[in-house]
């Protein structure tokens, strides 16, 4: 940079040098402006301003470059639905993190129109690394099918934790040793499922049992409350592009265990088909 400095003196000292030695009117009557050129002598000055400017920006834009490269910082970029899962799979930010046989992500179209949300792994989810397996996956599996004519891969089905709540953590083989997860567990991992919606921007989300629809609705009002309507998702994730519709409904463990609640679910599900039928016109 002082080497330049130097230069452009020593240039602006024999321009001036030079000019002395012309006709004076020369140079003040036919300073023609230009876009291209300065207008009179007294641009040197600014001339050497702009180019020592324009050299401290190629120096600092040198430096981000080099520092990029040697991965001092990376430059920001969007966030892939892949990249987030090995986020996932390092996380330890509470406990269910230590006792998880694995962690259970997401899966699906990150294009999905639609989304699926449970509360967490069970047992047989945190054997396969994968949500909604055994039977309850299966039962959801026929519901789409028969009623919105979808496969598994056209839609994405994900939970709030990741990782499997245990009643009691260190017997992770046992059968029968699902539960809830806690306020605070879910707090910690909530920002994995808002990011996950964040990237796919369902037109519709699905919340499966009590736990999903309160933490999706901000309630404390149960599913059988809350399940037969449409919401809108009230939420402050940034970049969301468009409202998306929330549509409650029960937990397909709880249709296996009551018969009772599939003709409610039924018609859920057909509020669910009507809205993707509207939103593809
Ligand atoms: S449940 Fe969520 S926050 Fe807790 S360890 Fe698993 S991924 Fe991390």
């Amino acid at each position: 940079m002082s080497h330049l400095k130097d230069e452009l003196k020593k240039l602006s000292r024999d321009l001036r040098a030079w000019l002395k030695d012309q006709d004076e009117n020369l140079i003040y009557t036919s300073a023609v402006p230009s876009d291209n050129a300065p207008a009179n002598i007294d641009s040197v000055e600014d001339l050497m301003a702009e180019t020592e400017k324009n050299e401290a920006m190629a120096a600092a834009e040198h430096l981000f470059f080099q520092a990029a490269a040697e991965k001092k910082f990376e430059p920001q970029k969007k966030i892939s639905l892949e990249s987030l899962r090995e986020q996932v799979i390092a996380c330890r930010d509470c406990p269910l993190g230590i006792s998880r046989l694995n962690p259970v992500f997401g899966i699906g179209s990150s294009k999905a129109k639609l989304m699926f949300v449970g509360e967490g792994p069970g047992f047989q989810e945190d054997h396969q690394g994968e949500p909604f397996v055994g039977r309850s996956g299966q039962l959801l599996d026929k519901i789409m099918e028969k009623v919105l004519s979808l496969r598994r891969s056209d839609v994405y089905i994900a939970n709030i934790v990741k990782c499997h709540p245990m009643k009691n953590p260190e017997t992770p083989e046992a059968h029968s040793n699902d539960r809830p997860p806690a306020p605070d567990e879910i707090e910690k991992c909530r920002h994995y499922l808002e990011e996950q919606i964040r990237i796919i921007q369902p037109v519709c989300i699905v919340p499966l049992g009590s736990v999903a629809a309160k933490f999706l609705l901000k309630t404390n009002k149960g599913i059988s409350f809350l399940r037969g309507h449409v919401y809108d998702y009230e939420s402050d994730i940034p970049g969301l592009r468009h409202t998306i519709k929330v549509i409650p409904t029960y937990h397909p463990a709880a249709l296996l265990r009551n018969q009772n609640l599939k003709r409610d679910t039924w018609h859920d599900i057909l509020l669910v088909k009507d809205l993707l039928d509207s939103a593809s016109q």
